[in-house]
Formats: C-alpha cells, structure tokens, sequence
C-alpha cells in the first residue's frame, strides 16, 4: 500500500487550532532535510504497518498467550505493551515496569516480534535500551510536555532506535510537530507519527476525537513522515475499531495500532477498547487497503478529465466570489453613507436559513454550506469595516 501523497495539500486556516497562528503553515526542518527514513526500510515490510498488543503488559501469561495469537497470523510486526502506564487517577494499574521488560524479551525470542513500549522519562528510555526493546513510542500526555520530549530526545542521542511520536492531548499541531522535531534533532531518523485523536470537552462518539483534518495538516508540514492510527484510544470501544481504521486507512495513513488482549474483559486498563487477537486477525482481513496511485493509463486519462472539469469550476467559483466581493464593497458604501451597522442580525439570519433551505432540497449536506456561509459571511464583514473605516 503506498500512502496518498498529501505534499500540495492546502489546510484552510480555520482547520488550525493553534494559537500560534504566526507560525507559517508550511513549516519545518523537515522540508530542506528530508532524512526521515521510512519504516519500510527499517522494517522491511511493504503493506501496511500492524502494530499490536496489550494496553499494558499485566503478568507473564497474559503478555505470552497474546502475543502467541498475534503472531499465529503473521500480520503484524510490532508488538506493543505499556510497561509504565500514565493513568489519569493514582492507585489505578500503572503498569508493572522493568519485570515487564523480561516478559518482552520472550516475545522477541519465541515469537520473532518486534517489540515497543511507550517511554516518557529518561529512565524508562535507559531501561527500554536495557532490555533490548526495538522500538520507543512518546504518549499523547508525554507528547504534551516539551521539557518531557527534550528530556527523552536527549537520552535518544547517539541510539538509532526508531520512535513513534503520538499527537498531543489537545489539538495542537505544532506541538506534534515540536515533539518530532526534537527527536528529529537528536539524530533519530526512524520516525513515525501516531495519530491517538485528541480532547474534545465536548461528548462524542468517539474517546478521543479524531479530528482528521489535523492529521492533513501534520501530513502538509511533514509530508516525508509516515503516519499510522491508533483506532483504539480513539474510539475507546470496541464497536467502533473498523469504521474508524478504514477510515484511517483511505485518508492514507500507513498502518495501524491497535490494542489486543487474550482476554479483553479482564484487561486491568482499558478494557472496553481491547479485542482479541482473533477479532484483530478478523478486523485485519476486513479493511480495504486502497492505492494511493493505479497504473492503468485509462484510469488515469479519465481521473485528470475530471480534474479538468473541477479545474474550470473553480474558476468560475473564483469569478463568482469577486462578483459577490464588488456587490459587497457597494453595500458596505452605501451603509457609510447612511450610517449604518455593518452586522445585521436579521440579514445574517436569513442568509443562513435560506440557503440551507436551498441546500436541502438539492439535496447537498446542510453543515456545509452552513460553513461556506459563515465564511462568506466573514469576509463580508471584513470588507465592509475595512471601506466603513476608510
Ligand atoms: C497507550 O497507547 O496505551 C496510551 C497510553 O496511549 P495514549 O498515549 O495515546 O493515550
Ligand atoms: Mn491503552
């Protein structure tokens, strides 16, 4: 599977929920330093990137008999355990550290799995190394914090171990970006983005809110950056692992991360999103991994006719905007001439709900062109007070 290439990628600025909006979109080392080696290389696998394994590793049995029907499918090729779990309240299970670490050492050798375990000090990096651990992944709350990234990244110098960065808590893409810049910067070049889904304080469906167009735009600033998803901490259920890997998977990101247990109900952490290795063998065989790309020159003659055809469109969209731009600027002259608002409640109302009245019997999504219209209705009001205040 190759991933969708998303370098022209343009995110509206609305898609940012960053305060630093000084920062340049496209913003990175990574743009003039193109030394991300990617995970196809180091791993040596073509598909897609399977990553899984318990939450946390609980005891020996239960790290052994997982990671035995993980491996039965040959599928995967990492096999993940939280040994030192960050948990929101203390006196819950926070993992049962270095013990741990020898449990996985039996995984590499029975099984021939990869391993990784997620680090968020500069001791667990050293024990990680210690116990020959083959990849080290930074937590969303760890990812959060730059003194924590630094201090890991600085115990990472001079080590060629590959590191997954998950997205931060909150939906801050530059931090993301930070944190993988720091690693970056201390020589490691086997990075990959994990994208976890951040906070939402409002309640939806999902445990953490995948907020996809941030995934885009990480891709936009670091389009060398392979990017799996986490489906797991993401839908923080089981009954919605494959919608939202599938989904992961056709806006081309390279693999998945997805949280197993022999024995889910049992699982001392997250109990409700874990599956057997069973169910992911089951899961696995049910998504479709699509083709950032086809061969066929027939496809490809009638893909660009059809880009052709949005080509034109837009351009009239364009020619539309300025004609509705000119009818602005002659309200806008009119109201200073006549000291009026500029914002008029009742107008701004209708607006909204005849053109969704309109969309609706076209049968087009009314959240959209509720968006198009405040957009519209903003840049109204920009250019109405910008010729008020001339
Ligand atoms: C985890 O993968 O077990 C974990 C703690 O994830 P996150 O950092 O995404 O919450
Ligand atoms: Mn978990």
């Amino acid at each position: 599977m190759e991933a969708i290439n998303f370098t022209h990628v343009i995110i509206p600025f609305f898609f940012s929920n960053s305060k630093e909006t000084s920062l340049p979109l496209i913003h990175s080392i990574f743009l003039s330093d193109s030394t991300i080696i990617h995970f196809r290389d180091w791993l040596g696998i073509n598909g897609p990137l399977l990553i899984a394994g318990p939450c946390g590793a609980e005891s020996e049995a239960q790290v052994i008999e997982t990671a035995r029907g993980i491996s039965a499918s040959g599928k995967v090729a990492l096999f993940r355990a939280g040994i030192w779990k960050p948990r929101t309240r203390p006196n819950s299970f926070e993992g049962v550290g270095e013990e741990a670490l020898k449990w996985l050492q039996r995984v590499k050798r029975e099984f021939g799995l990869k391993t990784t375990v997620e680090v968020a000090t500069s001791k667990h990096v050293e024990l990680a190394l210690k116990y020959d651990v083959d990849v080290l992944w930074i937590g969303a709350r760890t990812t959060v914090n730059p003194f924590s990234v630094q201090e890991i990244a600085d115990n990472l110098r001079g080590c060629d171990v590959p590191v997954l960065v998950k997205n931060p808590v909150h939906a801050d893409v530059h931090l993301w970006v930070g944190a993988i810049e720091r690693v970056r910067q201390a020589g490691v070049q086997k990075l990959i983005a994990v994208h976890r889904g951040f906070y939402n304080p409002r309640q939806t469906k999902f445990r953490n809110d995948p907020m996809w167009e941030l995934v885009i735009e990480l891709k936009t600033q670091l389009p060398q950056l392979p990017v799996v998803c986490d489906p797991s901490h993401i839908s923080g259920n089981r009954n919605l692992l494959q919608s939202t890997a599938q989904k992961a998977i056709d806006l081309g990101m390279e693999g998945l991360m997805i949280e197993t247990h022999f024995n889910p109900e049992a699982a001392l952490s997250d109990a409700a999103q874990q599956i057997t290795p069973l169910q992911l063998n089951t899961l696995i065989d049910s998504l479709i991994f699509r083709h950032s790309y086809s061969d066929s020159k027939e496809f490809r003659d009638k893909l660009q006719e059809l880009r052709n055809s949005i080509d034109e469109l837009d351009e009239e969209l364009i020619l539309l905007l300025k004609r509705r731009d000119s009818l602005i600027e002659q309200i806008g002259t009119y109201k200073k001439e006549h000291h009026i608002t500029i914002f008029q409640l009742e107008r701004w109302m209708e607006i909204l709900r005849t053109r969704s009245v309109s969309a609706a019997e076209k049968g087009f999504p009314k959240d959209f062109i509720e968006k198009l219209c405040l957009l519209l209705h903003e840049e109204s009001i920009r250019r109405q007070n910008e010729i008020l205040n001339s």
